[in-house]
């Protein structure tokens, strides 16, 4: 049935996507590679709700398509598709694997139209994917989290999330079995590679993967989303999201973390000098040691508040000037 080739490996620390459609002897072999785990993170994270309407799109084209064998149902299916393609990669092979569907269709029009395009596969997609998305999320949280305080082994943790569906169904992913083959790859090494028949054969292989090297998942301090982090490293932004401007939170996260250290340096050098400025005037006689230290519990007070953002610096500044 392929008239296409699709596969996908990991090797170092990337994940790489190979692709080409075999009709066509001019298409190029293409190949994506993102850093490991992206591409399953941004599956985890898409917000499919808003794409709904295209699902049905599709659909009722495909019921279309059932009676009329026509041209322009499949070009709805297939456009639609090509610009999901463009969403995200895991989609390009749904692109491809439908287009060859298509064309099977065409070669063999006596053949079971509604098996070979079987449009609930399609139209169920959004609800899958959210139900697949909150149980990945669930992983991370309670298996592969690194600050979640405990200090149980991963596979004791994986143990305990897979036994959670005991009480609440659909809480965790079940692994499935999937097909690999052991080959070559194009960087010329051998590894584990998956030539996928559906959009779960290709998150079990990277869920399966990220569980193996118990890769540690942190949540991002800038966009609250779940990011991968190498072994003895502490990032605390993920490299993932990025920006109206273009900019990741790695790189936004840096400068909002010096800005905060400048501005607290600038406070608590604000406050000693006020502190000093008032403590000589007890010596001088224009306060009464009680007066400055009552004065300084309420300083202190301020400035802490100020710190953790509940007071602006200018209005520290005020207050300091007006009291
Ligand atoms: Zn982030």
């Amino acid at each position: 049935m392929a008239d296409y080739l699709f596969y996908t490996y990991f090797e170092d620390g990337n994940e790489y996507f190979v692709y080409k459609d075999l009709r066509f002897e001019r298409s190029h072999t293409k190949e994506k590679d993102f850093p490991f785990l992206e591409s399953l993170l941004r599956f985890t994270y898409l917000d499919i709700w808003p794409m709904e309407d295209l699902f049905k799109k599709m659909d009722r084209a495909l019921l279309d398509f059932y009676r009329e064998h026509d041209f322009d149902s499949q070009r709805a299916v297939m456009s639609t598709l090509e610009e999901l393609a463009k969403k995200h990669i895991y989609f390009e092979f749904l692109r491809l694997d439908w287009q060859a569907r298509f064309r099977l269709v065409d070669r063999y029009p006596d053949e079971d139209t509604h098996r070979i395009l079987p449009h609930k596969q399609l139209r169920h997609i959004p609800s899958d994917l959210d139900t697949l998305q909150k149980q990945i999320m669930r992983l991370f949280q309670d298996v592969l989290d690194i600050d979640d305080g405990k200090k149980k082994p991963v596979q004791e943790k994986l143990q305990a999330y897979l036994d959670k569906e005991k009480r609440e169904s659909l809480y965790a992913y079940q692994f499935k079995p999937i097909s690999t083959a052991y080959e070559r790859t194009r960087q010329g090494t051998f590894a584990e590679v998956l030539h996928p028949t559906s959009l779960s054969d290709l998150v079990e292989f990277s869920l399966r993967e990220c569980v193996k090297r118990e890769q540690r998942m942190r949540i991002c301090s800038y966009c609250g989303k779940y990011f991968a982090i190498p072994r003895r490293n502490t990032a605390e932004f993920c490299n993932l999201t990025v920006d109206e401007n273009g900019h990741t939170c790695r790189e936004v996260g840096a400068v909002k973390r010096w800005a905060e250290k400048k501005n607290s340096d600038e406070l608590f050098k604000e406050y000693r000098r006020e502190y000093k400025k008032r403590f000589n005037w007890i010596k001088a006689g224009k306060i009464s040691p009680g007066a400055f230290y009552a004065w300084s519990a309420t300083a202190k007070g301020k400035r802490d508040e100020c710190a953790e953002g509940k007071m602006s610096f200018a209005e520290f500044r005020k207050w300091l000037s007006e009291s």
